[in-house]
């Protein structure tokens, strides 16, 4: 009687768990990631919960639970949450024939996050010099770039690499003390200690440190005690010679309402910035991304997905990993048909570029191969024309949303059956030739740039 009223009372505070996230999530993502989700018994101080799939516990995992154990905190700082599933995996894991005990990851405080390594960070033109500089660091911290400041938008990869250098310099130098914090838990943290008088604790805990990694600075702009207090800190650790490394959503320059003193002293060392990636890269990462997760997408989807979004690097991520989960349960095979609808639900307007119009697509490839318009619309079935056309079919249906008798009219009042076979062909052709994949990224990139 008595367990049972326990689990009872594990399954509101699940509850309340989740009511609270529901308030910062949108609609989709509650019913996709969390509505799955059963309070099934209690263990130790731990409620068990159960997922679909093993894809839900690391996701939930991943994404969920630090928020979870804030939200705890609040009510019940004694509970944790463990996510299970007794779904086994497709491709099998460890030996086959062994009955598996359910997979129960538990939450790890861990100093950084470890998948954010050097090793799974992909560098091209676009995050070049931040990456070189912030590997330049781990060499000879204090004494190369400091402080090294790096700036660029959300979900580019800025706390990725500040936690690159944490888990590095720990790999290197296992003696160092450093200290990764975001601006607002060290604001927190200030205030935590100033109301209880206990600032010169807070000092030594800030100033004997060997590298410091301080997240989003851009939180610094208007707090003027925070902002005095960093002062101070910045020059201890400067002048000892320790590492500072900052990131900021912004230019030193640009950055909102700040001491000038400050502002100086951003710019004494490195200022590296992070520009959005263009879509061959965007496609490296996500590619990076599901092998490390074991995922299999389409080639043609992720493309499609990508070329859809482009400034941040998380929203895609997340429509990337929301797709593959949602053909986990629905148990159907991922195609972009499917994609599309789907990610018409989760991705808001603004994240969704405009239509491409068919005429940019149609003059963007012709320049490609060097014929009129008048021959991509021709009957000729020669493969000088015959495969630039099924091209042009293949973009118009994914850069647009015509339908196939739509493109089929549009390119010389071809049937829609017609359309549907180049497609499947010219998908056919992106899985095995990775030479024609890089030659539909550059004409799509041509097109994107035209419109
Ligand atoms: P920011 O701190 O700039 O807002 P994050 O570092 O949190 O962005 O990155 C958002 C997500 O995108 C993370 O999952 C991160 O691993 C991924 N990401 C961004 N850039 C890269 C990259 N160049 N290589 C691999 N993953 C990346
Ligand atoms: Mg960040």
């Amino acid at each position: 009687m008595e367990k049972k009223g326990i689990a009872e009372n594990y399954d509101s505070i699940w509850k309340k768990v989740v009511n609270n996230l529901r308030l910062e999530i949108t609609d989709e993502t509650y019913k996709l990631w969390l509505e799955p989700a059963i309070v099934t018994g209690v263990e130790k101080d731990s409620i068990l919960v159960k997922l679909p799939n093993k894809f839900f516990v690391r996701w939930l995992n991943e994404h969920y639970a630090e928020r979870i154990k804030n939200i705890l905190k609040d009510f019940s700082p004694d509970i944790n949450v463990n996510f299970y599933t007794d779904k086994k995996d497709e491709e099998p894991e460890g030996a086959a024939g062994v009955p598996e005990a359910p997979d129960v990851s538990s939450f790890v405080a861990r100093k950084f996050t470890s998948k954010y390594t050097f090793e799974s960070f992909v560098v091209g033109q676009s995050n070049h010099f931040a990456h070189a500089a912030c590997m330049a660091i781990t060499n000879n911290p204090g004494n190369t770039y400091n402080p090294l400041f790096i700036y660029g938008g959300v979900g580019l990869g800025k706390t990725h690499l500040l936690n690159a250098i944490g888990i590095e310099i720990t790999r290197r130098f296992p003696s160092y003390n450093i200290i990764y914090v975001t601006t607002e838990k060290f604001t927190n943290d200030m205030i935590e200690h100033l109301k209880n008088n206990r600032m010169a604790e807070f000092r030594i805990k800030y100033r004997n440190i060997d590298i410091l990694l301080m997240d989003d600075i851009q939180f610094i702009a208007h707090k003027e005690t925070t902002q005095g207090e960093f002062f101070h800190t910045f020059n201890t650790l400067y002048e000892r010679r320790k590492q500072i490394v900052l990131s900021c959503d912004t230019s030193p320059k640009n950055l909102g309402e700040l001491e000038e003193r400050l502002r100086s002293r951003f710019q004494w060392g490195v200022v590296a910035d992070i520009q959005p990636p263009d879509l061959e890269m965007r496609v490296a990462i996500i590619k990076k991304k599901i092998e490390s997760e074991k995922i299999n997408i389409p080639d043609d989807v992720l493309y499609y997905i990508a070329s859809n979004i482009k400034n941040n690097i998380r929203t895609l991520e997340g429509a990337i990993f929301s797709v593959a989960a949602y053909a986990s349960l629905t148990e159907t095979n991922i195609t972009i048909e499917k994609a599309k609808e789907y990610l018409r639900t989760i991705i808001t307007e603004q994240d969704l570029e405009t239509d491409v119009p068919m005429e940019t697509i149609q003059t963007v490839v012709c320049e490609h191969f060097n014929l009129t318009s008048n021959d991509i619309k021709s009957k000729k079935r020669t493969e000088t024309v015959a495969l630039p056309r099924q091209i042009a079919m293949y973009l118009s249906r994914n850069l647009t949303n015509y339908s196939t008798t739509e493109i089929g009219e549009f390119f010389g009042g071809r049937d829609h059956s017609t359309v549907l076979h180049a497609c499947n062909k010219m998908k056919n052709k992106i899985t095995k030739d990775p030479y024609f994949t890089a030659l539909l990224n550059k004409i799509t990139r041509q097109i994107k740039e035209s419109v």
